[in-house]
């Protein structure tokens, strides 16, 4: 292997390693994590929980503080953070917020340094990013996640991991204290378009259930008595037995507390939006994600946007009155 640093990893915990070539000496690896939002702080959390040396950054200060108090590590500054640090993990609301935390990390990091974004953006720029870091001397890898704010905090995530294969059990291994499931996707990239293609499906699935609901709803089911037949029927999908869109059928899911702190309404449409510029590209018409993406559009709109998605749910019973 020509890489100058060689990550191993302590048997029964996952603390980082770093063992230089022809250097018999190893020292603990440290992280550095941006972006402490619904997913990423109980990630962070996670990574500490399993013996990491994680320092974050947030726009909001209270997020940082709140990783600190959990045994995160505090750096003035994220010059020094990335000095002292051989991994960096970006969890970010969109492609521009990622490509500037990498710009800035890649004039301070050290060569070999490990760079993965577990953002959702488009497979287009998660490619230029690696292709940019790459040359740089940098391991990059796109590592989008599904399992919602529950498995971020459950550290049962599935990573879908788009990077050189003879990256990928490194990139596993970094990844493991967050996550259940791990999937090598392909080159660069290929994480992102496993990614887009199961939001997208997500997307239209809670817009066709919560259609469904409502009308059940409206004609005088009971909600939870229809959601029970459902969960053992031919309509049963995560949106409605993991997720379910109408308050208190279940606990812990957005819907019962008012659609707040879960995939929000804006995150879901820029989701969609990356499905449909690449559908557009490759000339592919979708026409139900297009229709669908109005009803999440009109939603935001009405000054909505950070409700979770399963909103569409009111939207659809109130006849989009809402
Ligand atoms: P969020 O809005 O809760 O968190 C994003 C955080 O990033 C915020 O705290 C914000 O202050 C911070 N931030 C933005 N730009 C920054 C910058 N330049 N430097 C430092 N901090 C910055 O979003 P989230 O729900 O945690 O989602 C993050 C990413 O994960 C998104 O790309 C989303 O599509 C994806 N995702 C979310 C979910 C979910 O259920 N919420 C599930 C899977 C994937």
């Amino acid at each position: 292997m020509s890489r100058a640093i060689l990550f191993s990893f302590k048997k029964n915990n996952f603390k980082f390693f770093i063992s230089k070539k022809n250097f018999s000496s190893t020292s603990e690896a440290s992280v550095t994590f941006v972006g402490l939002g619904n997913m990423g702080l109980p990630m962070a959390q996670n990574l500490i929980k399993t013996g990491a040396k994680v320092s974050g950054f947030d726009f909001n200060q209270s997020n940082v503080d709140t990783l600190i108090k959990s045994g995160g590590t505090r750096y003035d500054t994220f010059q020094s953070a990335i000095e002292n640090s051989e991994i960096l993990i970006t969890m970010l609301p969109n492609a521009n917020a990622v490509k500037n935390v990498w710009d800035d990390a890649a004039k301070y990091a050290k060569k070999n340094s490990v760079f993965i974004d577990s953002s959702t953006i488009s497979p287009i720029d998660a490619q230029n990013l690696a292709k940019a870091n790459e040359s740089n001397g940098y391991i990059c890898a796109d590592a989008p996640v599904s399992g919602g704010v529950m498995g971020a905090t459950k550290a049962t995530l599935s990573f879908m991991i788009g990077t050189k294969k003879d990256n990928f059990e490194l990139i596993k291994k970094i990844l493991t204290p967050m996550g259940k499931n791990f999937f090598y996707c392909g080159e660069n990239s290929s994480g992102q378009i496993a990614k887009i293609c199961n939001n997208l499906c997500l997307g239209i699935t809670m817009a066709g259930l919560s259609e469904s609901l409502a009308l059940g709803v409206k004609l005088g089911i009971d909600s939870k008595v229809l959601s029970e037949i459902m969960g053992v029927s031919s309509g049963r999908c995560w949106s409605l037995d993991t997720y379910n869109p109408i308050p208190n059928v279940m606990e812990n899911v957005p819907s019962s507390r008012n659609y707040e702190n879960g995939f929000s309404m804006e995150l879901m449409t820029k989701d969609i939006n990356i499905a449909l510029e690449c559908a557009k590209k490759i000339e592919l018409d979708l026409e139900l994600s297009n229709k669908t993406q109005e009803h999440y559009e009109k939603i935001k709109e009405k000054g909505f946007k950070n409700k979770d998605f399963s909103f569409v749910y009111q939207y659809i019973l109130n006849n989009k009155k809402i």
